[in-house]
């Protein structure tokens, strides 16, 4: 049976914006009969949030999803990111990087939505030719590991955008797969877990197009059995035309269920801006019966004042 994955990161709450994605991706499982498994990426030391994990679960179960396994929570099985690490390395597909932390932190754990760009990495610890390490033996010494990025990129065929083509060499250069840490970075604990976990479906905002490059480039060396299908999805936006953040005021769900705004009400905006037609859906299930993908408006949605005057009535 076909799997996808709801996978908050416990950075902070749960936004509009998150609601819509995940409402989507739980109504696409639900009119396909894709299994869901509710993984929490945890790995994210420093902006993880005690008891994100627990707000999110609840406010996803408020907006009225469901899953069929999990939560599965990342930090708790370290070893399958390491085994993959370990293959890599002897592969030759990556290499320690004793670069600073100032330009490891451009490629950062998590992941690397919208505006937090990756600074291009120069290569500098890269050498000449791919050369098998044993990953192990770096253990301790504080340095980070890269994959090495070809020169080209292959296109992938996504579901909704359709062909994507993104030059990896251009843009992010060869980017972190381990932290000096010793932590799996963002891109190789997705690709590990949505293996090991059979998830073959994966929808999620269009700012993680590029990193599915990243991904399908490590699935093929990890020699994973199958890409998975993507559906990146566009994304709500301020009127500023940037991804919806904190800057845009408080959007967070947890906010306006305190404020007493009843959940049909975030459904019904959450229907209307996924192109639902007729009267909007006042329930998950009534939304996962009527929603239509090739609906969905092509453009980002905007979130504006008349919304969160309609929200706060
Ligand atoms: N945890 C990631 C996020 O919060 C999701 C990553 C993914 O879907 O691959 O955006």
């Amino acid at each position: 049976m076909p799997r996808t994955r709801l996978a908050p990161s416990p950075t902070g709450a749960l936004h509009l914006g998150n609601a819509r994605t995940f409402l989507l991706n739980w109504a696409l499982a639900r009119q396909h009969g894709w299994q869901i498994v509710l993984r929490i990426e945890d790995l994210d030391g420093p902006r993880i949030k005690p008891g994100a994990d627990a707000a999110a679960i609840d406010i996803l179960q408020w907006l009225g999803l469901d899953w069929d396994e999990g939560p599965v929570y990342q930090r708790r099985d370290l070893a399958p990111y390491e085994a993959a690490l370990v293959q890599l390395a002897a592969q030759g597909d990556i290499y320690p990087c004793r670069c600073t932390r100032r330009e490891i932190a451009a490629a950062a754990l998590s992941a690397p939505h919208g505006d937090e760009h990756d600074l291009r990495y120069s290569g500098a610890c890269r050498p000449p030719e791919p050369t098998p390490l044993d990953y192990r033996s770096f253990v301790g010494e504080g340095v980070a590991w890269r994959m090495r990025v070809p020169p080209e990129t292959p296109s992938f065929h996504d579901r909704f955008l359709g062909c994507h083509v993104h030059n990896l060499a251009e843009t992010t250069g060869d980017f972190i797969v381990a932290t000096k840490e010793g932590l799996p970075s963002y891109q190789l604990a997705v690709v590990v877990d949505d293996a090991r976990q059979g998830v073959d479906r994966i929808v999620r905002g269009d700012d993680l197009a590029s990193s599915a490059h990243r991904q399908i480039l490590l699935q093929d060396r990890l020699g994973l059995p199958h890409i998975p299908r993507y559906y990146h999805l566009p994304l709500v936006i301020g009127e500023d035309g940037r991804r919806l953040a904190k800057r845009h005021g408080d959007t967070r769900l947890a906010h306006y269920r305190a404020a007493g705004v009843p959940v049909e009400r975030i459904i019904a905006l959450l229907s209307r801006w996924c192109g639902l037609p007729g009267p909007p859906a006042k329930s998950a299930v009534e939304f996962a019966h009527r929603f239509e993908l090739a609906r969905l408006p092509r453009a980002a949605i905007t979130f504006t004042a008349a919304d969160e005057a309609l929200l706060a009535q």
